[in-house]
C-alpha cells in the first residue's frame, strides 16, 4: 500500500515515466492508482476522458513480475494502445479476432515465454477460449493483474452495457493471486457501485478525480441560422480535427454534402451507411486525411484520435451524461478544444415526444431532459454547471471564472430593462391568443408584414413592431430564456406553440423580476472570438509554420509504419517541438512526450525538419 512504498520505488516510477513516456510528472491520482496496482490491491479509478487512465495500468507492467492483462471493449482502441506502446519500446500485444492463426500463435508463444509485459484482450476472448486452453496459457504466463478498461460496460446503468463484461468476475476465481483494477470515466455513483460489485473487487481503493475538463471551452448558442453559425465555428478551426453531431442520418448526409461543397474537408458517418463506406470514412479521419466527421452519435465509441479540436452538437442531446460523453471526445490530448452546443427549446419538446412514442419517457428520463434544458439555458459558468451536476464542486482560482466558457469569457451580456423587453414579448403572445409558435411571434414583434401575419390580422395588433430593431436571433434568445425560466411554456401536438404560465402573467403585471442575456453585440463576425487564456498559452511561442512542417513529417512517419499519426506524436509534442526547437538528441528528450526510443528512432528526422526551417 501507499505508505509502504519506499522512496526508491517512487524514484523508479518517475524515472520510467520520463524515460519511456517523456512526461515529467504524474497527473492527479496516477500516483495513487499505480501504487495500488503495484501493491496488489484492487482498485477503481474514475477520471474524465483525457485524465491519463491508461498510463496507470501500463506503467506498473514494467515494474512488477508477470503479465498485465488489459481487457478493453474496442479493437481499434486496443490496437492504438499497443502501437503506441510498441513505439515506446514496451513489449505489448493484442489478442483478438482481428488476428489470423499465425499471428495468434505468435502472441501465445510470446506470452507463454514471458516475453510480453502487456496483453490486450476483448472480453469475449476470455469466454470463447475458456475451454480452449487460453486461460491455462494465462496461468502459465503468470498474470500479475487484470486491468478492466471502460469498466462501466459492466453496468446496466451505464451508457454502453456489454453483457460479456459480466463474465469477467469469473477471472477472480480463476486467478485469485492476481489483483483486479477497473477504469472508467463515468461519473455516476450508481455505476461505480455496480462496477465494484459485478467485478467482485476486494476492498478496492476507490479513486475519483475531478470531472472538470479544464482544457475544454464550452459554448451554447441558439440554433437559429445554424448554417452560418456553424461555418463560423468551422472557420476558426481550419485544418483541425472536429466532429459535428446531428440528430438524424438524413441531416448527417445533407450537412456533410453541403460542407464538402463549400470546400470543407468533411465526411459523413452513421449506422445507415454500408460497412465499407463507414470504415473508409473513419479511417480517413483517423489518418488525418479528413478533418471533419459529420455524424450521428453512433460515431465516437472507439475514436481514439486525441487531437479533436472541436465537437459541435447541432441539437441538444437527451441528457447531460450524453452531452458530457460526446463533447468529451474533444481535447483528449489535454490541449484546448471547443465544445459548441446549438439548441432550441423545441429540441426538448421533440425529445419528449420521441421518448414517449418509444415508451422510454420514464420520470427519470424526463428529469434528465429537464436538467439538460436547464444547462442549455443557464446563464452561469458551464464548467461549474457540469461539475455540479455530477455532484462535485468547482472552485475557480482568483474568482474571475473559468476563462473557458461563453459565460466566463463575457460573451453574454445583460440586457437593459429586461422586464420591459419581457413584457413586450408576453403581451404579444397574449394578444395573439396564445396559439402561435416562435416564428410568428418574432415576426409580429419585429413588425414584419408577412403573408401569414397579414392573413391573421396580426399587423393590426398593438404589439406589432414593438421590438422592431431587435435582431431576430436575439429575440429568439429572449423567447428561449422566458421558456427556460418558466414564464412561457411550449405546448401543442403537431406544432409547438407558445403559451403564458401563471409566472408569465405575474411578470406581465410587473409582480416579478427577471434578467435577460444576449450574445454580445456586435457579433464577433469574421473576427476571432475571445481566445481563452489556455488556448493562448498552448500556442504561446509556437512557430506555426514549423508546426505544420512537423505535422507533415508525422503523417509520413505514420504511413511508413502503418499506424495513425497520433501514435507517433501527439499535437502537444509537436507544439512543444515547434516552440523550443531542440537541436540535439539531449534537447529532444526534454520535449513533452518524447521518450528515449522515440528520440533515438524518430529524432534524426525531427531534428532535420527543425534545422531545415
Ligand atoms: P484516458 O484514458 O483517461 O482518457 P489517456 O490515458 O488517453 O486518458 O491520456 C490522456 C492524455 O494524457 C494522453 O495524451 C496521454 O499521453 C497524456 N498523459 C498521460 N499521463 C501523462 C502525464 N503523467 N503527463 C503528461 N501527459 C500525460
Ligand atoms: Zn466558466
Amino acid at each position: 500500500m501507499t505508505e509502504t512504498l519506499s522512496a526508491g520505488a517512487v524514484q523508479r516510477q518517475l524515472e520510467l515515466l520520463r524515460r519511456v513516456w517523456g512526461y515529467q510528472e504524474f497527473l492527479p491520482l496516477q500516483r495513487e492508482a499505480i501504487d495500488a496496482t503495484l501493491g496488489g490491491r484492487d482498485s477503481l479509478l474514475v477520471l474524465p476522458t483525457g485524465g491519463g487512465k491508461s498510463l496507470c495500468y501500463q506503467l506498473p507492467a514494467l515494474l512488477g513480475e508477470g503479465l498485465a492483462v488489459v481487457v478493453s471493449p474496442l479493437i481499434s482502441l486496443m490496437k492504438d494502445q499497443v502501437d503506441s506502446l510498441t513505439q515506446r519500446g514496451v513489449a505489448a500485444a493484442v489478442y483478438n479476432s482481428s488476428l489470423d492463426a499465425d499471428e495468434r500463435r505468435a502472441v501465445r508463444d510470446a506470452a507463454a515465454a514471458g516475453r510480453l509485459r502487456l496483453l490486450y484482450l476483448a472480453p469475449e476472448r476470455l469466454d470463447a477460449e475458456a475451454g480452449g486452453g487460453f486461460l491455462e496459457l494465462l496461468g502459465r504466463a503468470g498474470v500479475a493483474y487484470f486491468a478492466i478498461d471502460e469498466a462501466h460496460c459492466i453496468s446496466q446503468w451505464g451508457h454502453a452495457f456489454r453483457p460479456d463484461y459480466r463474465r469477467l468476475a469469473a477471472l477472480r476465481e480463476r486467478f485469485p493471486e492476481a489483483s483486479m483494477h477497473a477504469y472508467t470515466a463515468t461519473a455516476t455513483p450508481r455505476v461505480r457501485r455496480d462496477i465494484v460489485e459485478q467485478l467482485a473487487l476486494r476492498e478496492p481503493e476507490v479513486l475519483v478525480g475531478s470531472f472538470d475538463r479544464p482544457n475544454l471551452i464550452y459554448r451554447v448558442l441558439r440554433r437559429h441560422d445554424l448554417a452560418a453559425k456553424l461555418r463560423r465555428v468551422l472557420d476558426r478551426h481550419r485544418g483541425e480535427a472536429g466532429i459535428v453531431y446531428c440528430i438524424s442520418r438524413r441531416e448527417v448526409d445533407d450537412r456533410a454534402a453541403r460542407l464538402a461543397e463549400l470546400g470543407y474537408s468533411a465526411l459523413p458517418y452513421h449506422a445507415g451507411l454500408d460497412d465499407e463506406t463507414r470504415r473508409r470514412n473513419q479511417e480517413s479521419f483517423l489518418e488525418e486525411r479528413t478533418d471533419i466527421v459529420v455524424a450521428t452519435v453512433a460515431f465516437g465509441m472507439g475514436i481514439d484520435r486525441p487531437d479533436v479540436r472541436f465537437v459541435v452538437h447541432t441539437g441538444s442531446p437527451r441528457s447531460l451524461e450524453h452531452y458530457q460523453q460526446e463533447s468529451g471526445r474533444a481535447g483528449r490530448d489535454g490541449l484546448p478544444a471547443e465544445c459548441v452546443l446549438f439548441y432550441s427549446p423545441a429540441d426538448f419538446v421533440t425529445w419528449r415526444r420521441l421518448l414517449e412514442s418509444s415508451g422510454e419517457l420514464t420520470e427519470g428520463a424526463g428529469r434528465l431532459l429537464s436538467e439538460m434544458s436547464r444547462y442549455a439555458g443557464a446563464t452561469r459558468c458551464r464548467h461549474r454547471a457540469l461539475v455540479e451536476y455530477f455532484g462535485q464542486e468547482l472552485v475557480h482560482e482568483g474568482g474571475d471564472g473559468c476563462g473557458a466558457c461563453d459565460w466566463c469569457l463575457g460573451e453574454l451580456e445583460r440586457v437593459d430593462e429586461p422586464v420591459v423587453v419581457a413584457q413586450k414579448i408576453l403581451s404579444a403572445v397574449a394578444r395573439m391568443g396564445q396559439r402561435w409558435g416562435v416564428a410568428q411571434v418574432v415576426d409580429v414583434l419585429r413588425g414584419r408584414s408577412t403573408d401569414k401575419v397579414v392573413a391573421n390580422g396580426h399587423h393590426e395588433l398593438s404589439t406589432f413592431g414593438l421590438l422592431e430593431s431587435c435582431p431576430p436571433d436575439e429575440l429568439r434568445g429572449y423567447l428561449d430564456q422566458l421558456v427556460d425560466r418558466g414564464f412561457l411554456v411550449i405546448r401543442g401536438e403537431r406544432y409547438p406553440i407558445l403559451q403564458m404560465s401563471p409566472e408569465g402573467l405575474a411578470l406581465l403585471k410587473g409582480e416579478t423580476d427577471l434578467e435577460l442575456f444576449r450574445q454580445q453585440r456586435p457579433p464577433p463576425r469574421g473576427s476571432r472570438r475571445a481566445v481563452s487564456k489556455k488556448e493562448r498559452e498552448s500556442w504561446e511561442g509556437v512557430d506555426r509554420e514549423l508546426f505544420e512542417g512537423l505535422r507533415e513529417l508525422r503523417r509520413e512517419l505514420a504511413a511508413e509504419r502503418g499506424v495513425p499519426p497520433y501514435v507517433i506524436f501527439h499535437d502537444a509534442t509537436l507544439r512543444d517541438l515547434a516552440r523550443r526547437k531542440p537541436a540535439t538528441e539531449a534537447e529532444l528528450l526534454e520535449i513533452y512526450g518524447v521518450g528515449e526510443k522515440k528520440a533515438r528512432e524518430l529524432g534524426p528526422a525531427v531534428l532535420e525538419v527543425i534545422q531545415r526551417q
